[in-house]
């Protein structure tokens, strides 16, 4: 029998074993086995990489922001040159396609840049002479150790979005990375150590919730960035905060496209298939929900429809468009949905039950799918079915589209499609969703904007990455000063007032 490969945290600047005997299982979802096991943490292991941050975090704050930005460019032409081995991790764990694998990490990439420019984002203010002989100064200095903790659709890139702002800032990490697809982050982590960050600035601990609770209530993590579903996002954001972190919270999402009867349908129908089956639909800016307008509505649906019939469904490294779901428990979820579709009174319009598959017969396979006249009635509208599954509701015009969508729970994402110029206009403002695209699917803002949603897709206030991300990682304290000559003696209880 061959020895099954153990999925290790990275502690210290090495592979940990940790104290804990529990583990769980890493499939190949293509070919539907078991190839790994991964460790999962118990507080105690969680103990340890947080003290091992803790000894690390104030060396890595005192380190010049040269010598800091240094280690960020060297990480990111490391990550560039090898970016071939990330995308075949995040293909055999996660299953999505190579080329999305690609965009994954490039998408990463861009935080990683951001990084770079650190020293734009850090400084602080300074005003002279607020009163006489009297300066005042803010300083951005780093929170100490801050714990991340990423979902499994974006192992690389989700975890890019905050350790990368965190480390340049001067803060040393804990990630806890999804335990289905763990290995991106342990890869990232020896990147980074070849990239010449100290031992313990950045550490793995891979778990559940005995992992995450342990993080959420230890007294040395000041901060929590989290991304994965509503009601984790929810759980995380009042128990961080009921102990006293900081806290980013990103949930879940359910994103809605309206297209609009000017719109050119040929794109709109390119757009919501690339945007609807993407990674199988894992993606938290999937498009889920067409809203069409009821006089283009059977042209539209026909047009997807045609384009969906060209799809190929299979595994990741051999070229498919479309990979297999997370686990077959997930499948057989998703793949649940199309009978409630059709009890509900949805018209069931492609079936991706039993798809052909370029793969094993084993992948947890479900091929693209597509739901019309479905009623925002029914759970299949209501509720994140996350795959690839699209919904069509018709609407009789931009009224009622943009009532239904500010209706949602959610408010990650949403797209108009129209050529009207004052259509579009109306909409960025009148809709409640964090992030809007016009004629543009999946609106992912560059790593210089932040990303959030709006409602229950992101609890706090707190987005990620852009400038905003760099505030999270960082306190500011304002310094006021005087030189003092004999002018400033003299007793004076009141209140200081300017002079
Ligand atoms: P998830 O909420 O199940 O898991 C996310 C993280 O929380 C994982 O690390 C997991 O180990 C941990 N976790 C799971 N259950 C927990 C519990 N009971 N207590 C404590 N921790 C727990 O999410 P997922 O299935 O890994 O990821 C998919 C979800 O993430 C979708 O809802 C998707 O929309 C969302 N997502 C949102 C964004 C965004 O930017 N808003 C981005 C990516 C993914």
């Amino acid at each position: 029998m061959t020895e099954i490969t153990m999925v290790d945290h990275w502690i210290d600047g090495a592979p940990a074993a940790g104290a804990s005997d529990r583990t769980g299982p890493v499939y190949n979802p293509a070919l539907g086995v078991e190839q790994k096991r991964v460790r999962l943490a118990s507080t105690d292991d969680v103990d340890t990489a947080v003290q091992s941050a803790a000894r690390a975090f104030p060396g890595w704050r005192d380190t010049s922001i040269a010598k800091r930005q240094q280690v960020m460019f060297a990480f990111r032409e490391l990550l560039n040159s090898r970016s071939d081995e990330l995308a075949a991790i995040l293909t055999s764990e996660h299953g999505k396609v190579l080329s999305d694998a690609a965009g994954e990490i490039a998408r990463g990439l861009e935080v990683v840049e951001l990084a770079c420019a650190m020293p734009g984002y850090t400084k602080g203010e300074y005003s002279e002479n607020v009163s006489t002989g009297v300066d005042v100064y803010t300083l951005k200095q780093p929170v100490g150790v801050v714990g991340i903790i990423s979902p499994f659709n974006f192992p690389a890139m989700v975890p890019m979005w905050f350790f990368p702002l965190a480390v340049a800032a001067g803060n040393a990490v804990v990630l806890k990375p999804s335990e289905k697809d763990p290995s991106a982050a342990v890869w990232m982590a020896g990147i980074l150590k070849e990239a010449g960050l100290p031992d313990g600035v950045f550490n793995v601990v891979h778990g559940d919730k005995e992992a995450v609770d342990a993080l959420l209530e230890h007294p040395v993590v000041r901060s929590i960035s989290f991304v994965g579903s509503t009601p984790i996002a929810q759980y995380i954001y009042s128990t961080a905060s009921a102990n006293g972190k900081r806290v980013q919270a990103l949930g879940g999402a359910k994103n809605h496209m309206l297209v609009l009867p000017d719109a050119d349908l040929d794109l709109a129908a390119d757009a919501a298939v690339n945007a609807g089956f993407g990674s199988a639909g894992e993606r938290c800016m999937a498009v889920s929900v067409v809203l069409a307008v009821d006089s283009v509505a059977d042209e539209l649906v026909a047009k997807v429809r045609e384009r969906m019939s060209r799809l190929t469904t299979g595994d990741g490294t051999r070229g498919c468009d479309m990979g297999p779901l997370i686990t077959r428990e997930h499948r057989d979820k998703v793949a649940g949905y199309l009978d409630v579709a059709v009890d509900d009174g949805a018209t069931l319009v492609v079936d991706g039950r039993d798809p052909d598959v370029d793969g094993a017969a084993d992948g947890f396979w479900l091929g693209p799918t597509l739901i019309d006249h479905v009623p925002t009635s029914s759970v299949v509208y209501r509720d994140e079915i996350f795959g690839p599954v699209l919904s069509v509701v018709r609407v009789d015009g931009y009224e009622q589209g943009l009532d239904i969508i500010n209706a949602s729970r959610y408010g990650n994402g949403t797209a108009i499609f129209t050529n009207d110029g004052g259509a579009a206009r109306r909409f960025q403002r009148e809709v409640t969703v964090g992030m809007v695209g016009i004629n543009v699917p999946i609106p992912v803002p560059v790593a210089y904007h932040s990303f959030g949603g709006w409602k229950d897709s992101l609890f706090g206030d707190a987005k990620a990455y852009g400038p905003k991300g760099f505030d999270f990682f960082l306190q500011e304290k304002a310094v006021t000063s005087r030189w003092l000559d004999p002018s400033h003696g003299g007793l004076n209880l009141g209140f200081p007032q300017h002079e």
